[in-house]
């Protein structure tokens, strides 16, 4: 079954983008639902069913409505931001920077574990092995860490969670998903036997 066919959402477009550079490590997914992958993915994506992991963790942003989320969210702040000049209160680059780390970046955060997630529950429905996420993320944080030098960004400074973390929730919810994808599997070999 086609990843899409289990989103009961619009057709998503997905797109191979040329890289601005082989090093771009990531995929996207933009306003409007479509959804980016780099080349540079490559390096961490070597079957068919770890790309659906991409994919259905890109079309899980798309679905939980993420984008309009972190709009309205800075809209907020925004408000909120002018608010504090109305009284008379200072809005300087410290406070933009306060706001930035004590509310957009744990929603960041947040959206990333939710598309894990929904995108290994999408991956079972589809009838992709939805443990493949797990080997996707395993290998993005072996390159993050040879990148980096062995050298971590605190937590509350990232907008995307660390990488233990987030291979620990994605086996957790492989776990949960599993007879999902059984089902799939099983639903699959009949309609073809
Ligand atoms: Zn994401």
């Amino acid at each position: 079954m086609a990843l899409c066919s289990v989103c009961m959402a619009r057709p998503h477009r997905v797109r191979h983008a040329p890289p601005p550079t082989e090093d771009v490590m990531n995929a996207a997914a933009m306003p409007g639902g479509k959804v980016v992958i780099f080349t540079g993915l490559k390096k961490c994506v070597h079957t068919e069913e770890e790309l659906a992991a991409v994919i259905g963790h890109e079309i899980s942003h798309v679905l939980l409505r993420h984008s309009a989320e972190q709009m309205g969210s800075t809209a907020l702040m925004n408000y909120f931001f002018f608010l504090l000049a109305l009284l008379g209160l200072p809005v300087n680059e410290l406070t933009l920077l306060l706001g930035d780390l004590t509310w957009q970046r744990p929603n960041s955060r947040l959206h990333e574990k939710e598309a894990d997630a929904v995108g290994v529950l999408l991956c079972a429905k589809a009838g992709y092995n939805p443990a493949a996420a797990v080997r996707v993320f395993e290998r993005m944080a072996g390159e993050e860490l040879k990148r980096s030098k062995g050298v971590t960004v605190p937590g509350f400074l990232s907008t995307h969670p660390a990488f233990p973390e987030r291979i620990a929730l994605l086996k957790r919810e492989v776990e949960k998903v599993r007879p999902l994808y059984e089902a799939s599997k099983e639903a699959a070999f009949f309609s073809f036997t």
